[in-house]
């Protein structure tokens, strides 16, 4: 299995057709609903799984197949262009939404479908400090994984053990540890081909009311800071030593509008949609922002924001000195 382009519309069909013996499978599924932005092309073939054993069992049916994937979470950091998905995307079921806690109170095990806010406010309630950073990131934590994504002085990398992870294709899954996944900066080793199944996260045993109460300062901090609605939260990974939303709002971008998107004016690294926007006009807004700011800082700003399949080239690539 692999990530080249090019399966025709019959090939889906057969795949749908052998997949649906396991589990739920759509040809055509509109994308707008899996995503916070809550726009976007339709998804080719969209494959939920419940359980492992479907999971291993879809896994190794995937194992001829030759085009696209992806793994679809919370869609709290995707954008499907409006031509749609080519190819199979694959979402966790419920059965992949679970938290165990162990008696010392000193692991937490998550599934990889598991909503970051249900790990950060169950884990507290038992007592295990560390993972309270989470409730305030609407993703899962396969994404989290997948993203190093983190916030308030922590990431993902800082709390994580290991990492179940399936290659699709593969008929078993691996247990990687921290050191394996090369972390960086909302980045991490893993693949599109790459799917979490559950991680192990490392925690303190701590007092659930403490726990509770840095929650509450989280939530509150992000009800004054961020907006609200259509979004994905920051679009741009910020610069060393740098925020990204600094640079384009001293660049006067605030505001800036393409059709049914704009940079935000309460977070200039957000980029909102309108209920009527159109990926072309979030993507269009992304460009403009990024041409923008190189041409006036020479800074590069990289999307956070992951967009499949491949979006139109960034243009200040060639621009950056
Ligand atoms: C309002 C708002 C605030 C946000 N604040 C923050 C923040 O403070 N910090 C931060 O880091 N991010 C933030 N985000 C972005 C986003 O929530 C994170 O990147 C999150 O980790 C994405 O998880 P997801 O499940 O939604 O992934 P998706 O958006 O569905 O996918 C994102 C990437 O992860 C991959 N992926 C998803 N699930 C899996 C899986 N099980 N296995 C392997 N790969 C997977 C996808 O293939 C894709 O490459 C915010 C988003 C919003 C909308």
């Amino acid at each position: 299995m692999n990530s080249m382009p090019g399966r025709s519309a019959s090939d889906l069909d057969a795949l749908a057709r052998d997949l649906a013996e396991v589990t739920q499978v759509e040809r055509d599924a509109p994308s707008a609903p899996l995503t916070t932005y809550r726009v976007g092309g339709p998804i080719a073939l969209l494959v939920t799984v419940d359980g492992l054993d479907a999971l291993l069992e879809v896994s190794a049916r995937l194992a001829t197949y030759r085009g696209p994937v992806l793994v679809v979470g919370r869609g709290s950091n995707l954008l499907v262009v409006d031509g749609g998905f080519p190819g199979v995307a694959v979402r966790l079921g419920e059965s992949f939404e679970r938290v165990v806690v162990d008696a010392t109170r000193t692991r937490t095990v998550a599934g990889g479908a598991t909503p970051l806010p249900v790990l950060a406010r169950q884990s507290a309630a038992l007592g295990c400090r560390g993972l309270e950073f989470f409730v305030g990131i609407p993703g899962t934590v396969g994404g989290a994984v997948r993203m190093n994504a983190g916030g308030h002085g922590s990431d993902t990398a800082d709390v994580l053990v290991t990492a179940t992870v399936l290659r699709l294709g593969d008929d078993a899954s691996r247990v990687l540890d921290r050191g394996d996944l090369d972390f960086g900066f909302r980045r991490s080793a893993l693949t599109d081909a790459d799917l979490v199944v559950s991680a192990e996260f490392q925690t303190l045993a701590g007092d659930p009311d403490a726990a509770r109460a840095e929650i509450d300062d989280v939530v509150r901090w992000r009800r004054a800071n961020q907006p609200g609605g259509q979004n994905c939260g920051s679009v741009f990974v910020n610069p060393a030593g740098d925020s990204a939303g600094r640079i384009i709002e001293a660049c006067g971008l605030k505001g800036l509008r393409i059709g049914g998107a704009a940079v935000s004016d309460k977070h200039a690294n957000f980029v909102q949609a309108d209920p009527d926007a159109t990926a072309a006009d979030i993507v269009a807004v992304i460009r403009a922002v990024q041409v923008a700011v190189v041409e006036a800082t020479g800074v590069r700003l990289r999307t956070e924001l992951r967009i499949a399949p491949e979006g139109p080239p960034d243009p200040s690539d060639e621009m950056a000195p």
